[in-house]
């Protein structure tokens, strides 16, 4: 039964691993002409999976967690998602638990987006420029960043069967 905290231990031991390998091959390919766009990427894809480890854990399904303490006050945001989604239900799927809590936290983004701008007229602009350069690879490796941590949890959660 994986707890909260050796699920994280778990998850941020394969990011150590995955960051060496990507050391590894930065330093193989340091005179390959990708090497500029290379570090950027995997600094996208770090970033991204601490995120998705700390604060997207598939326990937000839970009432009580330590990804919902993680995220303080707005924990309280999460409180209808972990009434909406049975523990180890959808939440625990490989492709629509993920899906699900990004779903879910870009309704709730949206809703803050859409109130700064129509209540204190704040400008979207910085919107625009996040579509444009969040493609091709940037957006492969923050997918991939944001999605692996929860199929690692989902894993070790069937792995250690017993409810938690
Ligand atoms: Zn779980």
């Amino acid at each position: 039964m994986p707890s909260g905290k050796n699920h994280l231990k778990a998850e941020l031991a394969a990011l150590g691993a995955i960051a060496l390998a990507a050391a590894g091959g930065n330093a193989l390919w340091a005179f390959a002409d990708w090497q500029d766009q290379f570090q950027p990427l995997a600094l996208i894809f770090a970033l991204a999976y601490l995120f998705s480890s700390l604060l997207l854990s598939p326990d937000l399904d839970l009432a009580r967690s330590d990804p919902h303490n993680r995220w303080g006050l707005l924990r309280h945001c999460w409180k209808p998602y972990a009434k909406l989604f049975r523990h180890r239900g959808v939440s625990h799927n490989p492709l629509l638990g993920p899906l699900s809590r990004l779903f879910y936290l870009g309704l709730w983004a949206a809703a803050v987006l859409a109130g700064l701008h129509y209540l204190f007229a704040v400008e979207m602009e910085f919107l625009h420029h996040w579509k444009e350069n969040l493609r091709g690879a940037a957006l492969w490796a923050l997918s991939i960043g944001l999605v692996l941590p929860n199929e690692i949890h989902i894993l070790l959660d069937r792995i250690y069967s017993d409810p938690h």
